[in-house]
C-alpha cells in the first residue's frame, strides 16, 4: 500500500503536554502501576467537583438541547458573556453579537489563527507560553516569534523583547494572563507597555484570560481589553478551569475595539464559526449558569482555600531543593521551576521528564515543551492534596540529585 505519512502542515505543531511522556505512563497504568500525572491542568480528576448549579442547568436543558445552535452560540449564553464583562470596571462595550462560543478556548485559538494568518505571517507569542497558541499559529501557515518572559522579574514579558521582534509581517500579540506555565500576573505596566507597541504597530491584540479569576494574595488580574479599548482586542475565557468543567468544552471569545479595519478577517471567523456549525449545545446552557451564580472560585483562592494552600505547599517544597528556584506563581495552577543549569547538569528535558516518570511515577511535562529554550524547567499542576505535591516534588528533588556533575 502507499504509505501514508502525515499532512507536512503538522512539522511544527507540538503539544507535548500529552507527548510521549503521556504514552509511557499509560502504559505504565495499564501494567498495574500507580501514576501521578501532573501534565493537564484538569481540576475534576484530582477531586475537585463541578459547581451543583451549572451540573443541574445543563441536564434539565439536554432534552431541548439536540438541535444544531446559532453558529456563535445560543443567545442566552451569549448574553451571559455580555454582561459579565458589563460588570467588569473599564471593559469596553460588547454586543452579543461580538461573542462566539466555542469547544472550549481552544477551538477559538484554531479558529482565530486560521481566520487570521497568510503563510509568513508572524505573531508574538511569550516564551514560555501555553503550547497550543505556537501550534495553532504553525498550522494555520503563520511564524510564532517567541519574546521572553523574564524570570528574574516574576516572569512579566520584557517589552524590549517584545518591541525588538517587530517586523512589517507581524500580525497580533499574543498575552497568556494569568499565564500558563508560569503563573504570572502581569502587572499595569507591562499590560499598558504590550498596548502602546500593538498600538504603535497596528497589531491585534489577542488575550487569553482563561485564569482570570485564579489569582492570589495580593495579585489582581487586569483585563487586556481595559487597558486597550481603542485597539481590537479579542478576549478568550471559558469554563475549563474557574468552573472546573474542562470537560464540558465550554469556552467564549470577545471582540472589542474598532472593527471597521477589520472586517475582512472578522468575517472569517464567522465564517469558521459557521463550518463548523455549533459549539457543543448542552454545554452552551452551562455557561449562564455559571457566570451568574455564586463564584465558588473564591473560597479555592482564599489563604485557606485549597488552590492557595497548593500552590504554597508546591513552591515551598520546589524552593527547599538545592539549585531549584521558582518564582513564587501568582495566579493559575502551575509551578514552573528552574533547575540551575551551574548545579544540574540535564542537556535533554524530555528525557529528563521521561526517567523521573520510569523511577518515580510522577508525570510532569518539560520546560522546552512550552517553548521555552532551554532545558531546565518543567512545569508542575498545582491541582493535588498539597501532602501529594509535597511528596512528589521531595522525590523530584531526590531524583535530581543524581544530576549533579
Ligand atoms: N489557554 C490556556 C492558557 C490554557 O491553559 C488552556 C488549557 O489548559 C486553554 C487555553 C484551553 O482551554 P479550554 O479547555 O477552554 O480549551
Amino acid at each position: 500500500m502507499r504509505p501514508l505519512d502525515q499532512s507536512s502542515k503538522l512539522k511544527n505543531v507540538l503539544y507535548e503536554i500529552r507527548g510521549q511522556a503521556l504514552i509511557a505512563a499509560d502504559q505504565l497504568e495499564a501494567d498495574g502501576h500507580t501514576i501521578l500525572k501532573l501534565n493537564t491542568g484538569n481540576p475534576a480528576v484530582f477531586g475537585f467537583e463541578a459547581p451543583f448549579q451549572i451540573v443541574r442547568d445543563m441536564i434539565e436543558a439536554v432534552p431541548q438541547a439536540h438541535g444544531y445552535s446559532d453558529s456563535r452560540g445560543i443567545m442566552p449564553a451569549r448574553r451571559a458573556v455580555v454582561s459579565r464583562y458589563e460588570q467588569e470596571p473599564g471593559f469596553p462595550h460588547v454586543d452579543p453579537d461580538d461573542v462566539y462560543l466555542g469547544n472550549g478556548v481552544s477551538e477559538l485559538i484554531t479558529m482565530t489563527m486560521q481566520a487570521l494568518l497568510d503563510e509568513g505571517d508572524e505573531v508574538l507569542i511569550p516564551a514560555p507560553d501555553y503550547p497550543l497558541w505556537t501550534a495553532m499559529t504553525s498550522l494555520a501557515g503563520g511564524d510564532p516569534i517567541h519574546y521572553r518572559c523574564d524570570n528574574l522579574n516574576g516572569w512579566q514579558p520584557d517589552l524590549d523583547d517584545i518591541r525588538s521582534k517587530v517586523t512589517p509581517r507581524t500580525k497580533a500579540i499574543v498575552v497568556i494572563n494569568p499565564n500558563n506555565p508560569t503563573g504570572a500576573v502581569y502587572t499595569r505596566e507591562v499590560l499598558e507597555g504590550i498596548a502602546e507597541i500593538a498600538r504603535e504597530n497596528s497589531l491585534l491584540l489577542l488575550s487569553d484570560e482563561i485564569y482570570d479569576r485564579i489569582v492570589f494574595d495580593d495579585a489582581r488580574h487586569i483585563p487586556m481589553a481595559t487597558i486597550a479599548p481603542d485597539l481590537l482586542c479579542l478576549t478568550f475565557n471559558g469554563l475549563s478551569k474557574t468552573y472546573r468543567v474542562a470537560g464540558y468544552r465550554s469556552g467564549w471569545l470577545v471582540i472589542t475595539g474598532p472593527k471597521a479595519h477589520a472586517a475582512g478577517f472578522l468575517e472569517g471567523i464567522q465564517l469558521l464559526a459557521s463550518t463548523r456549525l455549533c459549539p457543543n449545545v448542552p454545554a452552551q446552557f452551562a455557561v449562564q449558569a455559571a457566570l451568574s451564580g455564586i463564584q465558588s472560585i473564591d473560597a479555592l483562592i482564599a489563604p485557606a482555600g485549597r488552590l492557595h494552600e497548593q500552590r504554597d505547599a508546591a513552591w515551598n517544597a520546589l524552593e527547599s531543593i538545592p539549585g531549584v528556584s521558582c518564582a513564587k506563581p501568582q495566579g493559575a495552577l502551575y509551578a514552573f521551576p528552574r533547575f540551575d543549569p551551574e548545579v544540574y547538569e540535564i542537556p535533554d528535558d524530555a528525557k529528563f521528564v521521561y526517567d523521573f516518570l520510569i523511577a518515580e511515577h510522577v508525570l510532569l511535562v518539560q520546560g522546552t515543551g512550552f517553548n521555552w529554550p532551554t532545558p531546565d524547567h518543567v512545569r508542575i499542576v498545582t491541582l493535588p492534596e498539597a501532602r501529594v505535591l509535597t511528596e512528589a516534588i521531595e522525590r523530584l528533588g531526590n531524583f535530581l540529585a543524581s544530576y549533579r556533575p
